[in-house]
């Protein structure tokens, strides 16, 4: 039996790696998904795979005034917004000190910048329903502590944990609840193609399990599945809050 019939789910993101699952999840929860990205040729197969509820809506998010566009094409085509995935982000590698202004610009207005903006437009959409919602930002075990040459990406999604708690309190009049998840490594196609270049990708992947509490990297599904309960209703009582998906390593 669907969880949610008839409630509308928007994930950013949702072309590749964990968006992918993300969206897979919530429409095996009974939503109705509608997933976004710049590439219109994954996306289309994409929501081809989820089934004939799901669409595809291309954005690129860096674009003045997409996320505002992207919700209300979303609201025309899927007739509401309860739920939104702010997922769609890019890494960025590379010594703080040497780290051009151009890269740490790029890396804020995806991570950050237009994260903001699909917050904002989707929490207008959902204050004009009045109904409330869930609004859910993909962060990182890097929002919170300190990696060489992650500096930039974790100062980006630092930002985004500070504003989940900020518009968790802001919104909560409005029944608007406002969480994060912060996955650790995740067994996406970039994990895999970095194992790939290493000098000895076996030795490399245990070693990264190994600093791992639970011995393994996340999967997909392993993120999907914590989207997916602060999507529902049993997480009606919860707002403000980030959790880890990581395998215990931010608890070491
Ligand atoms: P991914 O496979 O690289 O996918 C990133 C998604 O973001 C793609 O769907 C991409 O869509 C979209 N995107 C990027 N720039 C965009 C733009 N300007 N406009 C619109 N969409 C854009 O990444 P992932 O590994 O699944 O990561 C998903 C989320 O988890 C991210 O927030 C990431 O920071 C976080 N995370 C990942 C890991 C990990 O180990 N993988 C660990 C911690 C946190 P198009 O390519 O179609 O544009």
């Amino acid at each position: 039996m669907p969880q949610h019939p008839s409630r509308v789910a928007l994930v950013t993101g949702g072309t590749s790696g964990i968006g992918i699952e993300i969206a897979r999840r919530l429409t095996d929860d009974g939503f109705t998904v509608v997933v976004s990205g710049r590439s219109r040729a994954r996306g289309d197969a994409v929501a081809g795979d989820l089934g004939p509820t799901a669409r595809f809506i291309g954005a690129d998010l860096t674009e003045s005034g997409a996320a505002e566009k992207l919700v209300q094409a979303c609201v025309h085509q899927a007739g509401r917004l309860d739920v939104l995935v702010n997922n769609a982000a890019i890494d960025h590698t590379g010594v703080l000190l040497d780290t051009p202004d151009a890269e740490i610009r790029a890396t804020f207005e995806t991570n950050t910048f237009a994260a903001i903006a699909c917050l904002q437009a989707a929490g207008r959409v959902m204050r004009r329903q009045g109904e409330g919602g869930a609004i859910i930002n993909i962060t990182s075990r890097l929002a919170s502590i300190g990696v060489p040459t992650m500096g930039v990406y974790s100062a980006s999604k630092g930002a985004m944990l500070a504003l989940t708690k900020a518009a968790a309190v802001e919104l909560a009049p409005l029944g608007i609840r406002v969480n994060a998840v912060a996955p650790g490594m995740t067994n996406t196609p970039l994990y895999a193609q970095w194992v790939s270049e290493q000098a000895d990708p076996a030795e490399t992947a245990r070693h990264v399990a190994s600093a791992i509490p639970l011995g393994r990297i996340a999967e997909p599904a392993d993120v999907a599945a914590a989207v997916a309960y602060l999507a529902s209703p049993g997480a009606a009582y919860i707002t403000g809050v980030s959790i880890p998906v990581d395998g215990g390593y931010l608890a070491q």
